[in-house]
């Protein structure tokens, strides 16, 4: 941590594992010899690169673009690309390192990796996210590949971003190499369940949690932060199970409507007229809007963070279990602070954190590579039943891993030592590599 420690949001991540391993490394003295702990900190591979673009001006900008292949013991490096103006090769590697011990959580054959870049998609033409998106793609290529390095989408980077950075990948190879990237359209090759996926998985698995405390969704209050990808369809199973949401947020503020939030407004809203949360407000009487910066000061049971890192402070939770929160389940990558996940635990509350919660993104986009590898595509119902088996699975081997280590219920430490143990006891077998 000393050679990086200027990566505040590494160190945050590296941190939270570490110290959650403590029973585990007490019990296997192994891993502390082997070095397996300092080889798991140094990413394999940092690719950053120039990302020269010509906007709709004429103008020449310039972006910065990362690849950080962090961990290939289990298969090839997986993980999403980010497009946003916070991303720097410090939040790539937080992002990356937490992949690893996700993807090791799925069960399937996913080493981990994450990259992106300071690009920001809002605001830009068509055009020129694509001659962004084929710059990118010009240079990350020869990096890539169905058994190297397989990207998904994450913030900034949904199905169009994928397409274009496809169609270059396949122009520039000559290969129609499905497997190559996850996320992709249903016309070429992409798995259906896998837009949905990262949401749907999240309240699975908090449903999971609910359960094993006697508790369930239906009749429960629900509040959703973000209004991308992951919130929408968190938001769709969690009324789908009977929940009603009555918050959801973008980076201006907050929505509230105590009648339900119209989730499939919301996402027509976001999806197809790329519009802001603000406006769900404007067009329904019963909703009201709240500036960003204020804490969410709304009755739950149950609160979703998927929006970004960080987002849920100490003051949020507080607030949250001052109204009579019961679980939290993180859809998005360590949008908790260590203080706020304290908070939750001393209060009893479930807490479900990112790797294992939000895994069923990342477990969908291992499914579209079995589809793409066997040439075939398989039906939504079908996938979505994997879907819902691998969160329940990776449920149970937190809980019990967590039992197992003398601290049940802590799903943290569950889902921490469960996905090291399974990288580290592998990284042992192959050798010093
Ligand atoms: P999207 O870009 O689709 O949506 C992101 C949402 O979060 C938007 O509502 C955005 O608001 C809000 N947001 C982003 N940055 C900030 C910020 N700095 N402050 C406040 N709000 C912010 O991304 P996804 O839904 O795909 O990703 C959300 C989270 O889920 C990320 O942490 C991602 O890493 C994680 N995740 C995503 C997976 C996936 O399959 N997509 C898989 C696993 C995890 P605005 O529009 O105003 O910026």
């Amino acid at each position: 941590q000393v050679r990086d420690g200027h990566q505040l949001e590494f160190g945050q991540a590296v941190y939270e594992v570490l110290e959650s391993l403590e029973p585990a490394l007490a019990r296997h003295p192994e891993y502390l010899r082997s070095g397996v702990l300092e080889r798991l900190c140094e990413p394999e591979r940092q690719i950053i690169f120039r990302v020269p673009w010509t906007d709709d001006s004429g103008a020449v900008r310039v972006n910065r673009g990362f690849r950080v292949e962090f961990n290939s013991a289990l298969g090839p490096y997986k993980g999403g690309l980010r497009f946003h103006p916070s991303v720097n090769i410090g939040v790539v590697k937080f992002l990356g390192f937490e992949q690893i011990f996700k993807n090791a959580l799925t069960g399937l054959p996913l080493g981990g990796g994450k990259g992106g870049s300071d690009f920001d998609p809002k605001g830009k033409s068509d055009a020129e996210v694509m001659r962004f998106c084929q710059s990118f793609m010009t240079e990350l290529h020869r990096h890539l590949g169905e058994y190297t390095d397989v990207p998904a989408g994450d913030i900034g980077v949904g199905r169009r971003e994928i397409g274009y950075l496809f169609g270059q990948y396949k122009r520039i190879t000559n290969r129609y190499e499905s497997g190559v990237l996850t996320g992709k359209g249903l016309n070429w090759g992409g798995s259906q369940v896998r837009t949905e996926a990262t949401g749907y998985g999240t309240v699975y698995f908090v449903e999971q949690m609910l359960r094993a405390a006697g508790e369930r969704i239906d009749g429960r209050r629900v509040v959703v932060s973000g209004s991308g990808n992951v919130a929408i369809y968190a938001a769709r199973k969690a009324v789908e199970l009977g929940g009603t949401v009555v918050a959801m947020s973008d980076s201006e503020g907050y929505v509230v409507d105590e009648a339900g939030i119209d989730v499939e407004a919301v996402r027509e809203l976001k999806e197809v007229r790329a519009g802001r949360i603000k406006a769900y407000a404007e067009g329904h009487d019963r909703a009201r809007f709240v500036e960003a910066g204020s804490v969410w000061d709304v009755p739950c049971a149950i609160a979703l963070p998927c929006a970004t890192q960080n987002e849920l402070d100490d003051e949020a939770a507080l607030a949250l279990v001052r109204n009579g929160v019961v679980a939290v389940g993180e859809g998005a990558n360590m949008p908790t602070t260590p203080g706020a996940v304290k908070i939750f635990q001393d209060a009893g509350t479930l807490f479900g954190p990112g790797k294992a919660a939000n895994a069923g993104g990342v477990a969908t986009s291992g499914l579209e590579m079995q589809q793409n590898a066997s040439r075939d595509s398989w039906h939504f119902d079908y996938t979505d039943d994997r879907l819902s088996e691998i969160m329940a699975d990776i449920h149970s081997a937190c809980q019990e891993t967590a039992e197992a280590y003398g601290a049940p219920g802590n799903y943290v430490l569950g889902a921490n030592i469960a996905g090291f143990v399974k990288v580290a006891d592998t990284m042992l077998d192959l050798g010093v590599i």
